[in-house]
């Protein structure tokens, strides 16, 4: 059985797993997803990430917590910016979530995705103070934030509170995307441990690679599978301490764990750093739309099935033409008015999507794709 890597948290005096499990995409057999996090447990890693807003994931979590596996973990969750109208809401949340999670204190907290909205409402509650109080009370150790914003917002936010860790989006496709590589490097040098969201891009990444892509890592010695070079992209990186992946079945998790039995820092060589450029380039010369498949865009008002659209486009573009997308497309989503041509122009998912995706913009463009592709006969 492979050994966990584990590293030091900043200055918290905490030691995590390299592999942190994200509790975002849990099975929906309760039972299994239960199971799931107490294997994870078993087989070393103890960073549990959750959020108020992942659906019922603090409830299971806070049920495969039970039985003594609280203590083995750094249990991290995240108060719901969204829903705050008021400073006493902040303290409201959290005990909701202590409640959920079936413990009397939180290790880290985060203030959850600091897009601009967030952090204004941040500011205008008080939220930092929020964190400050709640640490001397003890219902949190340790104070962090999330964010999907630009390079700027995070630094300013870095920069305007003694923060204990933050939260990024960082894979191959996103080096210098949001936050990205840069982010990364301001936050380490100021003491702040990173952890890593997103490292396979909504599991695009963890999918069948474009034929441009598959051919570079035929072709390349060391035999490694596409997602298996996105995380060693990552954990090569000193600056990242931990990297989330959520795992949606035992099978991936096992695997998940597997890929970071080496993830010790700076071990790729040159030659690796140079097939991932390559893997990068293959990937943005290919077109395909930046969803995650978060659903923050949901429920769309006209009923559009955004993520469904955009995740059947971008396998839809992997393959030209498969017809089992555009059968999806025509059969199913225009039959049930979910499909592109529904959409408005409202413009509401464009505000919400931490992505920045133009939704109304690229809607019309991906139906008139997958309505004039021929289907092969
Ligand atoms: S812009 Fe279109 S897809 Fe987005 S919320 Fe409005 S109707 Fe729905
Ligand atoms: S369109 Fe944006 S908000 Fe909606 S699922 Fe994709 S990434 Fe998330």
């Amino acid at each position: 059985m492979k050994e966990m890597v584990y590293r030091e948290f900043g200055k918290t005096g905490l030691r995590v797993s390299r592999f942190g499990l994200g509790c975002m995409r849990f099975p929906p057999d309760e039972a299994e997803a239960v199971r799931m996090v107490r294997r994870a447990i078993e087989r070393g890693v103890n960073y549990l990430d959750t959020a108020y807003v992942y659906g019922n994931s603090e409830t299971i979590t806070g049920k495969a917590l039970q039985d003594g596996y609280r203590d083995r973990v750094v249990l991290a969750t995240k108060s719901p910016i969204w829903n705050i109208a008021s400073h006493a809401d902040f303290e409201k949340y959290l005990d909701r979530e202590l409640a959920r999670l079936g413990t009397d204190h939180i290790d880290v907290y985060l203030l959850h995705n600091l897009n601009t909205d967030n952090w204004n409402k941040v500011r205008r509650y008080d939220g930092l103070t929020f964190l400050d109080k709640m640490a001397a009370k003890g219902k949190i150790l340790h104070k962090g934030f999330s964010l999907h914003n630009t390079l700027a917002a995070f630094r300013e936010i870095i920069d305007a509170f003694d923060w204990e860790m933050t939260q990024i989006q960082l894979n191959i496709l996103d080096e210098e995307n949001q936050a990205g590589v840069e982010g990364l490097r301001y936050a380490a040098a100021r003491g702040i441990p990173v952890v890593i969201m997103e490292p396979l891009r909504g599991g695009f990444l963890a999918g069948d690679a474009p034929p441009a892509v598959a051919a570079l890592i035929d072709a390349f010695p060391e035999r490694r599978s596409l997602m298996e070079w996105c995380f060693r992209w990552l954990y090569d990186m000193p600056e990242v301490s931990v990297v989330l992946s959520g795992t949606s079945t035992m099978a991936q998790l096992e695997e998940n764990i597997d890929i970071f039995a080496d993830a010790a820092p700076n071990v790729m060589t040159a030659a690796e750093r140079g097939l991932l450029r390559q893997i990068r380039e293959a990937f943005e010369s290919s077109p395909s739309v930046a969803c995650t498949g978060c659903a923050y865009c949901l429920p769309c008002p006209a009923g559009v099935a955004i993520p469904d659209i955009f995740k059947l486009y971008n396998s839809y573009q992997l393959v030209k033409p498969n017809p089992v997308d555009i059968f999806m497309y025509r059969n199913v989503h225009m039959a049930e008015g979910t499909a592109a041509d529904s959409c408005t122009g409202c413009g509401a998912c464009q505000d919400l999507c931490p992505q920045g995706l133009a939704a109304p913009e690229l809607l019309p463009l991906i139906h008139k794709e997958l309505m004039q592709a021929p289907m092969p006969g």
